[in-house]
């Protein structure tokens, strides 16, 4: 029996569950299995090793998307992210030693990209904005070698005590935990006078999240795009909040909903009310691009990555920031 759902991706949207809930097209959907081994506890080798004692068949690592469409029993190192081991569909891991001990961490391929993206270095100083449960703020830590200090904020207790448990099975001790509006969090705070990075994974929609469960009353269209609207502008001033960070050099922002209404218009307006900020180009190679003109952008979805619906943005400072105008929405895309 599955007993414990609360830390994996499956819960970890923190969506406004409403009206627009998860994305109709999307049921049915049958996602592989995604398993981020966890460096701070573990080696990727040695996870494989682990898997393969147990009597599962490692394929090696995938070459092409079509490498993730997976037979039971069977899996394979994942093409884009090296920490990351993709098995079958439904393949079930809440009673494996290696999940119960933190060595793995059972979470959607697209959720991984934003900490794998951001790659803040050992010893640096980061805030994850919006961090419960807890998955991201798991994942800095395993690349920043549990070395600097993660500040991690969120306003929902019960998360946050899901997340407490979640970062002491995954060995995690760089971070620091608040329970506390990101938005009254104060900038000029000495405390966070280092913070060059920040990861803002907001409330969002969660319109890209495969099998949440459906609402049983029809969508009103009026409520949905009011709804989408109050989003938008908490998320655009959390994005606002944390580029006033002073030293802030490279910010995440990702969310787990496919209205462009939460991701690229909030980024596009995000850059041209910060003219000192700018897109990063993206992994060149993922096959699912933001919508134009944001084609710096990623996006995920259940047909073109096999992931769950997902969006990342990642912005940098740019050292000609002073003297430049703010951009427009092309300029900003370029
Ligand atoms: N990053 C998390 C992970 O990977 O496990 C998932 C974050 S979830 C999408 C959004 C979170 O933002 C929720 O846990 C919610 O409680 C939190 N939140 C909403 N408003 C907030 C605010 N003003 N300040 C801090 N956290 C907030």
């Amino acid at each position: 029996m599955r007993r414990t759902l609360e830390g994996d991706d499956d819960e970890a949207s923190g969506s406004t569950r409403g009206g627009a809930g998860p994305v109709q097209q999307a049921e049915g959907v049958l996602l592989p299995r995604y398993v981020r081994v966890n460096t701070l506890k573990t080696t990727v080798d040695d996870a494989v090793d682990y898997f393969k004692r147990d009597g599962f068949s490692y394929l090696g690592e995938a070459n092409r998307l079509d490498d993730l469409d997976l037979k039971a029993k069977s899996f394979v190192r994942d093409l884009h992210l090296s920490d990351l081991l993709v098995f079958a569909p439904k393949t079930e891991f809440h009673e494996h030693f290696l999940y119960k001990a933190g060595h793995i961490i059972l979470q959607d391929k697209a959720s991984c990209l934003p900490a794998f993206l951001l790659n803040p270095p050992a010893n640096s100083h980061v805030i994850d904005a919006c961090a419960a449960p807890g998955n991201k703020t798991s994942h800095l830590a395993a690349i920043m070698k549990n070395k600097g200090r993660l500040f991690a904020f969120d306003l929902d207790a019960k998360r946050l005590s899901t997340m407490s448990t979640l970062l002491l099975r995954a060995g995690v001790r760089c971070h620091q935990l608040a329970h506390q509006d990101f938005l009254k969090v104060d900038p000029s705070d000495p405390q966070y006078k280092d913070v060059e990075y920040v990861l803002l994974d907001p409330s969002c929609s969660g319109s890209g999240m495969v099998c949440l469960g459906t609402d049983a009353s029809p969508p009103d269209p009026e409520r949905e795009q009011r709804r989408l609207g109050n989003l938008a502008a908490f998320q655009l001033r959390c994005l606002n909040h944390a580029l006033g960070f002073p030293r802030l050099q490279r910010l995440v922002y990702s969310t787990c909903s496919v209205h462009t209404e939460e991701n690229e218009k909030v980024v596009a307006a995000g850059l041209q009310q910060n003219p000192g900020f700018r897109l990063v180009h993206l992994l060149p190679v993922w096959p699912e691009r933001g919508l134009q003109p944001l084609s710096q952008c990623l996006r995920a979805s259940t047909t073109k990555t096999l992931t769950h619906g997902f969006f990342v943005a990642l912005l940098e400072r740019h050292s000609d920031a002073v003297s430049r105008a703010p951009p427009s929405l092309e300029e900003a895309a370029r």
